[in-house]
């Protein structure tokens, strides 16, 4: 007969795992598919870390922060499009979520900022490492160690649904056998489309030509998949551009970069926009530069506080220069100008006051201590705001705003808790919360029939 569990997860990226590690935790049988070779999805690649306030780990380092300002400003980020239900619940249960990772060895103690908000709550590895690698490592752990079952280059290519609820999936293995699961509850945990360019320009024709930072199963098939048993979307135009992309490669600048301290400079050796704005506003004012590309620029003191940093030099990104002047030359750039930005960042970094762009976060230290680096970089498409609809328990919604029993949605292929633009460190701190949110109900859905 066909198998059978009582929760099927489809998609290993943070929401799937969060998602299957707690349902297991309440007891449930767990199947997790993942359509790649590989677990980790494109929660592998986030950089920056997990945005929350009022936590343990702020209070150890004497941050005062309130989830009422953490609300006001990914609602000021989204520009006033949020959810405010999700966004509720996202701010609320934050600090539960840092706690939930650490009671199971993932410990993001570490904090900076990003773009957008005025406090340091980006929680991250205490080594200052890239927030994805080590949470999908740890969460891998997890899943090992309570012996979920993982069905890897396996897709989930329908929802099963009967009698006005969900029954199961068929997959579609490897060696392209259709098999059907038995479920009481199917979380789809798919993230989002930014590698569908046609799906992203059927929305936004003016993102036609960008490169995408995402993994190449970022396809949206999972929005397909609900939408074939009713579920509504929302937000579908509404798609992130990355402000800090290598060109050459697709691969995303961390903004912890800036975070730390870094500035944005033109070609022609200018400093034109406030680094530290929402990443909406920071690519749109690259695009409007005549080479719609720029550099960001960052001393050794930065460097030595950053892990990516290295990574970067590593994978030959960065042009670095004993000197401010020598940098200049290196990259073309008139010296004049560039020394001149340079000495009047640093006159703002002493005062505290950006006079030029009025940035107000990570005016951290001089740029000063050589070697000094660079690294171009131009906009490319990062993530998809919009999707389904779910309300604050993960229940997928119909076009009604009616729950479809039996299905349940966390991380990028939900919509509307982000409105128009996600701040950097919301999307890990999304698929935690609301990825254990699913497993929970998923669970408790399983245990009730
Ligand atoms: P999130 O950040 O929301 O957790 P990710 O992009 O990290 O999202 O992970 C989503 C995962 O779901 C990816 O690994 C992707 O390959 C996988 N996936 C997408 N569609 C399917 C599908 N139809 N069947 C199985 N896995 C899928």
């Amino acid at each position: 007969g066909p198998k059978r569990y009582d929760v099927v997860v489809v998609g290993s990226g943070g929401a799937g795992l969060a998602a299957a590690i707690q349902a297991h935790d309440e007891g449930a049988s767990v199947l997790i598919v993942e359509k790649m070779p590989t677990i980790g999805g494109n929660t592998i690649k986030a950089s920056a870390g997990m945005n929350a306030a009022e936590t343990r780990f702020q209070r150890v380092k004497g941050i005062q922060d309130s989830k009422e300002l953490f609300y006001q400003e990914s609602l000021k980020g989204g520009g006033n499009k949020n959810n405010p239900e999700l966004l509720h619940r996202f701010v609320e249960n934050a600090p539960e979520a840092i706690e939930w990772l650490a009671r199971r060895g993932i410990m993001l103690n570490d904090i900076t900022t990003t773009g957008g908000m005025s406090i340091d709550r980006t929680h991250r590895p205490r080594d200052g490492s890239a927030v994805g690698g080590y949470l999908i490592s740890g969460m891998v752990r997890n899943v090992n160690k309570r012996g979920i079952d993982v069905m890897l280059d396996t897709s989930v290519d329908d929802i099963l649904f009967e009698q006005g609820e969900v029954c199961g999936v068929r997959l579609l293995t490897e060696e392209q056998e259709s098999l059907t699961v038995q479920a009481k509850s199917v979380v789809v945990a798919t993230g989002g489309f930014s590698a569908n360019s046609a799906m992203v320009v059927k929305y936004r024709p003016d993102l036609e030509g960008f490169v995408t930072t995402n993994h190449k199963g970022a396809t949206g098939g999972g929005i397909a998949l609900l939408e074939r048993i009713g579920a509504g979307t929302v937000d579908m135009g509404e798609i992130q551009i990355h402000p800090t992309v290598e060109q050459n490669t697709s691969y995303l600048i961390s903004e912890s970069i800036r975070g730390g301290g870094a500035i944005l400079v033109s070609q022609q050796g200018n400093r034109f926009f406030n680094e530290m704005s929402t990443r909406d506003k920071v690519s749109a004012a690259i695009i409007a530069l005549p080479e719609h590309y720029a550099y960001i620029v960052f001393d050794e003191h930065v460097r030595a506080k950053n892990k990516a940093a290295d990574e970067y030099i590593g994978r030959g990104f960065v042009t670095s220069a004993s000197s401010p002047r020598e940098l200049a030359d290196k990259l073309g750039m008139d010296h004049h100008a560039f020394l001149a930005t340079l000495e009047r960042y640093n006159g703002f970094v002493e005062k505290q006051h950006d006079d030029d762009f009025g940035r107000t976060t990570a005016l951290r230290a001089p740029i000063n201590e050589g070697p000094f680096h660079a690294i171009q970089i131009a906009p490319g498409v990062h993530h998809t705001m919009g999707g389904v609809t779910i309300n604050t328990e993960t229940e997928v919604l119909n076009a009604a705003q009616q729950v479809i029993p039996g299905a349940y949605a966390a991380g990028e292929v939900v919509g509307g808790i982000h409105g128009g633009n996600r701040i950097g460190g919301n999307a890990v701190a999304d698929i935690i919360i609301f990825g254990t949110l699913a497993g929970h109900q998923a669970a408790l859905r399983a245990k009730r029939s």
